[in-house]
């Protein structure tokens, strides 16, 4: 089965966090097995990017959202090193401002949608509206309630409108989290990288596993797909997320555009 299939939320089905294995590697054995794939992969993204960037008549969208620790800035460091900057943005989405507060939700994320040619990444979303906001009842249960459909609307509308969206939930298990951010305590490099709120939501877990589980379950559409990917393993999943942006460009139909101009009156001498 292709890795794309294997780990998408199929629309409609009702996702039961503890069914997907965080440490899956769909039978690749190593680190060592998966790097040329990956290397192949990034190159393959590198020129859909140029043709995506050329053609400006779509744009991609990339959603990640994950707990505490599980990987989102290692997988743009790593899957998005190969493409070029020009063309790419990365909008991260933190506790929201005054004047973003004082706005709709989807007001800081509308804005920040990738125009044509472009690449976006959103590392943390307007999912964090029914996450974070939910679990913390930063609002009440009938306000987050009626996001789901809100969203599923408004990224209808992206799409219709040229905006190419895929969501990855990066997966990792209770016990990864553990390592990851005991080796944040035990690491002066990755001392900077301690958060006080990290280690405060971990109490949360169960929480955050539900409010994932219906933002999966009820937000996986046809035109914005969930994916949920194991990501114990880092090497894994950045193969698997390369794999499936490479699938997904590779969807677009994109062309190079012909020129409009009359080529032949340019003449070198
Ligand atoms: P980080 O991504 O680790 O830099 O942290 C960003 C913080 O912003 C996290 O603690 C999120 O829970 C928080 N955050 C993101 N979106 C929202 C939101 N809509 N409301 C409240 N907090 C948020
Ligand atoms: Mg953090």
């Amino acid at each position: 089965m292709k890795l794309r299939d294997k780990y998408l939320v199929v629309p409609g089905a009702k996702v039961k966090l503890a069914r997907w294995d965080p440490g899956d590697t769909a039978g690749i054995d190593s680190k060592k097995e998966a790097l040329p794939e990956l290397e192949d992969l990034r190159k393959k993204l590198y020129d859909l990017q140029y043709l995506l960037y050329a053609e400006k008549r779509q744009s991609l969208l990339i959603v990640l959202q994950a707990m505490d620790a599980g990987g989102k800035d290692g997988t743009i460091r790593h899957v998005m090193s190969g493409l070029n900057p020009q063309g790419c943005h990365v909008k991260s989405f933190k506790v929201p401002t005054e004047e973003e507060l004082a706005h709709d939700y989807l007001w800081r994320v509308h804005r920040a949608v990738p125009g044509k040619g472009e690449i976006g990444i959103f590392n943390r979303s307007h999912y964090g509206d029914v996450l974070v906001v939910r679990v913390h009842n930063l609002v009440p249960k009938r306000v987050w309630s009626k996001r789901y459909e809100q969203i599923n609307a408004f990224e209808k509308i992206l799409a219709d409108n040229g905006v190419i969206i895929v969501k990855f939930f990066l997966h990792i298990s209770k016990e990864e989290q553990q390592k990851r951010l005991q080796e944040r305590l035990d690491d002066p490099s990755k001392h900077w990288k301690v958060s006080p709120a990290d280690f405060e939501e971990r109490q949360y877990w169960d929480e955050y596993v539900k409010a994932h589980e219906d933002a999966l379950s009820r937000c996986s559409t046809p035109w914005a797909p969930w994916y949920v990917i194991p990501a114990n393993h880092k090497w894994f999943r950045n193969l698997v997320v390369a794999d499936i942006l490479v699938r997904t460009l590779e969807d677009m139909d994109m062309r190079f555009p012909e020129s409009k101009l009359d080529l032949s009156k340019f003449v070198l001498d």
